[in-house]
């Protein structure tokens, strides 16, 4: 994960070796190489300056103070700036009412169902919980599939109505369907289009007015670098998601999703998918994601 980026900042770094202090000059070139590596990593440019003037002054602040192998201290700094830069501390995950209603929006392909499969098997094994998921996919008969396949890999019940064309329909009775039969949390697998597209966004928007979830999860492609940030502010802008969900992360991501979404849509990611099969679910932690790109 990261590779490229945590090469090319591990390379930023060795101009510090064998300094004896900080200077503004070792600081500046410094800087500049982090700079370039995280436009490599397809952080915007406005980001990737900020970022690199904050390393700056933090590193020039410390410069009277501490003298100390200046190597230690940039990584230090970095890896802080980097975590801020992704949330800083881990974000809440709501699991009130009663059933809570997590809504999972998206774009097709971006990795809704498998993560939807996800979260259910990790709040039954981890949270002790007992989760009905539902496909709301009216347009696509193979998603319904999907998600009944993988509910009978979880042992966990799947809703779904074939005959419906009206999602807010099958959400509403599937929460009643989730309270008859004892379920405590109910995750809507919506359907998603390949571009943001005003049917969808209307689509998704009156199921969150109509079932007022406790959580709605924006899924995002993390392969798709720019791409899914600009995806991410225009479902914020209409469905004023509670939180990100980063899939992907197994494959050869650059990193720009992961370490801008955040600044971009001001919401936390709570969750990093990476992986195929269903126990490849993790809380997302800032900090820790940041000490495994610095390595
Ligand atoms: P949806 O259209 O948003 O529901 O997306 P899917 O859940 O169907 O995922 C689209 C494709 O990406 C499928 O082939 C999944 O197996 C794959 N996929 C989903 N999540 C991940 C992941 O974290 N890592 C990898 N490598 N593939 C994933």
């Amino acid at each position: 994960m990261f590779n490229n980026l945590s090469d090319k900042l591990e390379s930023a770094f060795k101009n510090l070796k064998g300094e004896a202090r900080i200077t503004d000059l070792n600081i500046a070139t410094t800087v500049k190489e982090i700079r370039r590596a995280l436009l490599d990593a397809d952080v915007n440019y406005k980001i990737a300056k900020e970022f690199t003037d904050k390393v700056k002054d933090k590193a020039l602040g410390e410069k009277v103070i501490n003298s100390i192998n200046p190597g230690q201290l940039m990584v230090k700094i970095v890896k802080d700036e980097l975590a801020e830069l992704m949330g800083g501390t881990e974000a809440t995950f709501s699991l009130a009412g009663n059933p809570t209603v997590i809504l999972i929006a998206g774009l097709q392909g971006s990795g809704k169902t498998t993560f939807s499969g996800k979260l259910a098997l990790y709040l039954k094994s981890k949270k002790n919980k007992s989760p009905l998921l539902v496909a709301a996919d009216v347009y696509r008969p193979a998603a319904i599939d999907q998600l009944h396949v993988l509910g009978s890999q979880i042992g966990v019940d799947v809703y779904s109505d074939r005959e419906s064309k009206d999602p807010v329909a099958i959400a509403e009775a599937a929460i009643k369907e989730a309270r008859a039969k004892n379920k405590n949390v109910v995750i809507i697998d919506t359907a998603g289009r390949l571009a943001v597209d005003e049917v969808m966004m209307t689509e998704v928007k009156n199921i969150k007015e109509t079932v007022n979830p406790q959580e709605i999860l924006f899924v995002v492609d993390s392969m798709t670098g720019q791409d899914a940030v600009n995806t991410a502010k225009a479902f914020n802008d209409r469905l004023d998601f509670t939180g990100v969900v980063l899939t992907k992360l197994d494959g050869d991501t650059r990193g720009g999703a992961a370490l801008t979404i955040k600044y971009t849509v001001d919401k936390p990611i709570k969750f990093a998918s990476s992986g195929e099969k269903m126990d490849t679910l993790d809380v997302f932690y800032p900090e820790r994601m940041a000490q495994r790109i610095l390595g």
